[in-house]
C-alpha cells in the first residue's frame, strides 16, 4: 500500500504540474499566472513592494502558422520560451498565456522603471530575426507592462491594465513596449457604439485622405504620394487608422472607406497638378475584400476615366496578400487586370510574412514595399539582429532585381537609413525622415517649399 500511495502522490504531483503549466512550453500558464500574481501582491504590499506584469504578443504569428506550418510555430514558441527562461532573474515567472501571448511576473519590486527596463530588453531580444529550420523569420513582440504600487492587490485590475497597455501597443507601435497609464483606451471603450458611429461617418463622408510623399532615393525626385485615410470625426478631430479601421473591417465598412479613399485620392492628385506640381502618381491601399469584388476594377478605371487620368497615375498597394490562396483566388486575376491596364500593382508590408515569396512570383506587381518592420530592425540596436535585418533587406532587394519589380523601402525615420538603403539598391522610399502623412493644403505647402531645388538628393 505504501507504494501505491507514493504512486498515487507521484501521479497527483504530475497532473497538478500538468495543470499549472503549459505542455509545449513548460512555461507557467494562465491560471498559474493568476495565482502567482495574487500571491505576488500579497507578498508585496507586505514587504512594501510593488509588482510588474508584461504581457508579450508575438507580432504575424499566425501568419507563420498558416504559411510555414505548426511545427515552426511550435519552434518560435520555444524559442520564445527558452529565451525568457534564459533572461529573467530568479524571481520572475515567465508564462504562456495562451496561443502566441506570453507574460512575465515581476515580484517585489522597488519601482516601476525596473519593470519597464526588463521589457525593453525583453522586447530588443524578442525582436532579432531568427532562424526557423533554416528560413530567416522577422520576428517581433509587443509588450504591454503594468504595475501595481505597493499594498494595491487586486490581480484582475493588474492584468487589465496589462492587456489595455498592450492593445494600446498593437494599435499605435507594433512590435514595441508600452506602459499602461490611465488615459489608454478611454476614448474608444465601447467597439458597438464606434461602429454605429462609423456607420454615420460612411454616410456623412467623414472619412479623408491624407498624404505623404514618397521618393526616388537615387536623386530625391517625387514619385508621389500614398492615400492614407484618416476619420475627421466631428467631436474627436483627425483619426488615425489604430483606431477604427479594424472596427470598420469587423463592421462591414471596408467596401464604403475603399470607395471614399478612390475618390479623395485621386482629387488629391487632381489639384496638385492644378497647382503646378508635376506628381507622377498617388497610390491607393486596398484590403483583401476589394480585391475579390469583381466590379472592382471597373469601378476604379471608372473614377479614374471621369477626371481624365490614366491608369499609371495610380498604383494599388495591397494589403493582407498572405491571406491569397492558390491561383483561383479571384484576387490573383484582379491584380492581373490592373497590371495590365497599367495601374502600378504593389504588394505591401513586404518581408512580415513569408508567403509573400510565393505571392510574388504568382502576382503580376510592379513592385513592393518593404515593411517599415525590417527596415526598423536593421536600424536596432547594432549586433547580430541588425545585420541579419540588412541581410533581409539585401535579399528582398536582390529578388525584386531579378524579377525586375522596383523596391520601396517604408519607415524610413532618418538619413543614415536612406544612406544605407540606397547602398543596398533600393530606389525608392517613403517616411517620416522625408514627410508625414499631411492633410492636403499642407501637402501643396510641403511641395511648393521644395519646388525650386527640385530635384534634389533625398536627405532627412
Ligand atoms: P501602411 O499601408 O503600411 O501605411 C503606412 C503607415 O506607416 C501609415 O500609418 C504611416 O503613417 C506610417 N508611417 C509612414 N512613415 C513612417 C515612419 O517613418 N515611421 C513610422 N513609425 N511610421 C510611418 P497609418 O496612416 O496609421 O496607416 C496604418 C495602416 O492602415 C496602413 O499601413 C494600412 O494598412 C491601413 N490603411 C491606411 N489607409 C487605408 C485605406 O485607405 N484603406 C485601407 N484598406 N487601409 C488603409
Ligand atoms: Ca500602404
Ligand atoms: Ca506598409
Amino acid at each position: 500500500t505504501r507504494a501505491r500511495e507514493a504512486a498515487l502522490a507521484r501521479a497527483e504531483a504530475r497532473c497538478e504540474r500538468q495543470a499549472r503549466h503549459d505542455p509545449l512550453t513548460g512555461l507557467a500558464n494562465r491560471a498559474e499566472l493568476r495565482s502567482r500574481i495574487a500571491a505576488a501582491l500579497a507578498a508585496g504590499a507586505a514587504a512594501g513592494r510593488g509588482t510588474g506584469l508584461c504581457l508579450i504578443d508575438l507580432e504575424h504569428f499566425q501568419e507563420l502558422n498558416e504559411t510555414r506550418g505548426q511545427e515552426v510555430g511550435d519552434a518560435l514558441l520555444c524559442r520564445t520560451a527558452a529565451l525568457l527562461r534564459g533572461r529573467l532573474p530568479a524571481d520572475h515567472l515567465p508564462a504562456r498565456v495562451d496561443g502566441d501571448s506570453f507574460a512575465v511576473l515581476a515580484p517585489e519590486q522597488t519601482g516601476v522603471e525596473a519593470v519597464h527596463g526588463l521589457a525593453r530588453e525583453l522586447g530588443a531580444a524578442l525582436g532579432r530575426p531568427v532562424l526557423l529550420e533554416g528560413t530567416a523569420w522577422a520576428s517581433a513582440a509587443s509588450i504591454g507592462v503594468a504595475w501595481a504600487a505597493p499594498g494595491e492587490p487586486s490581480a484582475t485590475r493588474l492584468i487589465g491594465e496589462a492587456e489595455a497597455a498592450l492593445r494600446d501597443v498593437k494599435a499605435h507601435r507594433r512590435g514595441g513596449v508600452g506602459l499602461y497609464s490611465p488615459a489608454i483606451g478611454k476614448p474608444f471603450a465601447d467597439r458597438a457604439r464606434i461602429a454605429a458611429e462609423l456607420r454615420r461617418a460612411a454616410a456623412e463622408g467623414q472619412f479623408v485622405a491624407h498624404f505623404q510623399p514618397q521618393l526616388r532615393l537615387g536623386d530625391g525626385g517625387l514619385l508621389g504620394f500614398e492615400a492614407l485615410v484618416r476619420w475627421d470625426h466631428p467631436e474627436k478631430g483627425v483619426l488615425e487608422p489604430c483606431y477604427f479601421l479594424e472596427i470598420a473591417a469587423d463592421a462591414g465598412l471596408m467596401e464604403a472607406i475603399d470607395s471614399a479613399m478612390l475618390e479623395r485620392a485621386l482629387d488629391g492628385l487632381v489639384r496638385m497638378r492644378a497647382t503646378g506640381h508635376a506628381v507622377p502618381r498617388v497610390s491607393l491601399n486596398l484590403s483583401a475584400v476589394a480585391l475579390r469584388d469583381p466590379g472592382r476594377v471597373d469601378r476604379i478605371l471608372w473614377a479614374v476615366d471621369r477626371r481624365d487620368l490614366v491608369p499609371a497615375d495610380l498604383a494599388v498597394e495591397l494589403l493582407e496578400t498572405v491571406r491569397i490562396v492558390g491561383d483561383a483566388d479571384p484576387a490573383v486575376a484582379c491584380i492581373d487586370r490592373l497590371a495590365r491596364l497599367g495601374f502600378g500593382t504593389e504588394l505591401d508590408d513586404f518581408g512580415t510574412g513569408y508567403a509573400c515569396l510565393a505571392n510574388l512570383s504568382r502576382l503580376n506587381v510592379s513592385a513592393l514595399k518593404i515593411d517599415r518592420s525590417l527596415v526598423r530592425q536593421m536600424r536596432a540596436g547594432g549586433g547580430e539582429g541588425e545585420s541579419q535585418g540588412r541581410e533581409i533587406v539585401r535579399a528582398i532587394i536582390a529578388l525584386a532585381g531579378r524579377l525586375g519589380v522596383s523596391v520601396l523601402a517604408e519607415g524610413i525615420e532618418r538619413a543614415e537609413e536612406t544612406a544605407l538603403l540606397r547602398e543596398l539598391g533600393c530606389g525608392l522610399g517613403q517616411g517620416f525622415a522625408f514627410g508625414r502623412p499631411m492633410p492636403l493644403p499642407a501637402v501643396l505647402d510641403w511641395l511648393a517649399a521644395r519646388s525650386p531645388e527640385a530635384p534634389r538628393r533625398a536627405s532627412a
